[in-house]
């Protein structure tokens, strides 16, 4: 039986789950990762749990159930505080989901009120005067007004907001926020008292998140990108330290998968290359032609694997991948070199790989379901949003560690930096 936890956290997408875990821990919390709502208890010792949905785009009602579900589940932990966590690019249409989730999550809890802010300073996204800001520019100007799924064309978040809500939305400015805890609650009442369910606050810096943190401990449920967690530890009494970061200590063999084709992997791929490591690239053609690649992939990698870390990929430059796309169809060339790269990590780890670095975020997926991870623990910190964790497997039921990075995360030496680091720390 595990003690109970803190803070129950629900994330709409994968790596969003991961990158909050990762603040968390840096902020002092001991953190599990579970990917969807476990069937059972929690089985380890934990402040903080986030589970990971992927429901950021499926319909909102769709999206509601699971949330309710990932409440009923954290709660049935002992959570003290719940956390939505979505997008630090708010990523959500007029029909949702961040409103009605948020609805419904606040509807369960019986709360009247309670705070959104994506911002995430570490990250350059920020929130003033209600207006999210992606670097230098606003929302809308960033790239996001053209994204496929979610489209962001209105900068003003309370506007957005709005949109999605029954609920009247209103905003904690930068110049409240600046004043601190005392001046933030004033405002939270007054807020409360024209009967606004959901207020925007402003934060351009960490210490703007820092500062409102306390203001925040009484409130059942705060919604927010990763930004806000920096400041939650402290409420339940918790400073960082080395103890929420540690895993048990690392041993196997190690090895890299990537289905990543993203501009910082590719980097990653050839500084990998240029080190002198062991390297195979994998032919999606040879793949959809019906050659067991996956097979080829693992007789290589067991000849090799003992000498050090071996690395297979299908990371290309974008030329390349857009042949590739026309000929097999954007869908299918990712679904067969996501199997087959699954199919790798799987074999891998059958074949004593202990240590393991995963390349590509729907790649990250395929791989988890693979190896059949149903949680995870987080620990130390490879690159800003990417830490080591240790999950248990089918395949190796003593446990592995495992890191998952999505595209453009990552110096150029990652690939050699991870098992370093992971060396230094155990
Ligand atoms: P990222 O995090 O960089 O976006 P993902 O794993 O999320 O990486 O997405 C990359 C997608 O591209 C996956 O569906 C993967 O299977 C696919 N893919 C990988 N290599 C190739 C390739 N050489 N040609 C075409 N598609 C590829």
């Amino acid at each position: 039986m595990s003690a109970k936890i803190l803070l129950g956290c629900i994330a709409d997408d994968f790596t969003g789950a991961t990158d909050l875990a990762n603040n968390l821990v840096r902020a002092g919390m001991r953190v599990v990762q579970t990917i969807g709502v476990p069937a059972g208890p929690l089985d380890a010792q934990a402040d903080a749990v986030v589970v990971a949905l992927k429901s950021r785009t499926i319909p909102a009602a769709e999206a509601v159930a699971q949330s309710l579900e990932a409440l009923r589940w954290l709660q049935a932990q002992g959570a003290r505080q719940i956390y939505f966590k979505y997008c630090s690019t708010f990523d959500s249409t007029p029909a949702g989901n961040i409103g009605p989730v948020t609805e419904a999550l606040m509807d369960a809890l019986g709360t009247d009120f309670t705070i959104a802010t994506p911002a995430f300073p570490d990250n350059k996204r920020t929130v003033f005067k209600g207006y999210l800001f992606a670097g230098d520019v606003l929302l809308s100007e960033c790239g996001m007004q053209n994204h496929p799924l979610t489209p962001m064309r209105d900068p003003n978040l309370v506007r957005v907001l709005q949109a999605q809500t029954r609920r009247p939305v209103g905003l904690i400015d930068h110049a409240v926020v600046a004043e601190g805890e005392a001046a933030i609650r004033a405002r939270i009442a007054a807020l409360r008292a024209q009967g606004v369910g959901i207020a925007i606050v402003d934060a351009v810096s960490n210490a703007d998140l820092l500062r409102m943190a306390p203001a925040l401990a009484d409130l059942p449920l705060l919604t927010a990108g990763s930004g806000v967690a920096i400041g939650l530890p402290g409420n339940f009494g918790l400073a960082p330290s080395g103890q929420a970061a540690a895993l048990p200590a690392a041993g196997g063999l190690r090895a890299i998968v990537s289905g990543s084709c993203s501009v910082a992997t590719n980097g990653q791929v050839t500084d990998f290359i240029r080190q002198g490591g062991q390297a195979l690239a994998i032919d999606p053609l040879r793949i959809a032609a019906g050659v067991d690649v996956a097979a080829e992939a693992l007789a290589w990698a067991e000849a090799r694997v003992a000498d050090g870390p071996v690395l297979v990929y299908s990371t290309a430059e974008p030329a390349a991948v857009r042949a590739i796309q026309g000929e097999l169809g954007v869908e299918e060339a990712g679904a067969l070199v996501e199997r087959t790269i699954a199919a790798i990590a799987r074999g891998l780890v059958q074949r004593g790989v202990r240590q393991l670095v995963v390349a590509g975020g729907e790649t990250s997926g395929a791989c988890v379901q693979a190896l059949g991870i149903a949680q995870m623990r987080i620990g130390g910190q490879i690159d800003p949003g990417v830490p080591w964790c240790h999950a248990v497997s089918d395949v190796a039921p003593e446990g592995l560690h495992i890191t998952l990075k999505s595209g453009n995360f990552g110096t150029p030496d990652f690939f050699t930096k991870a098992f370093d680091l992971l060396q230094t720390q155990a």
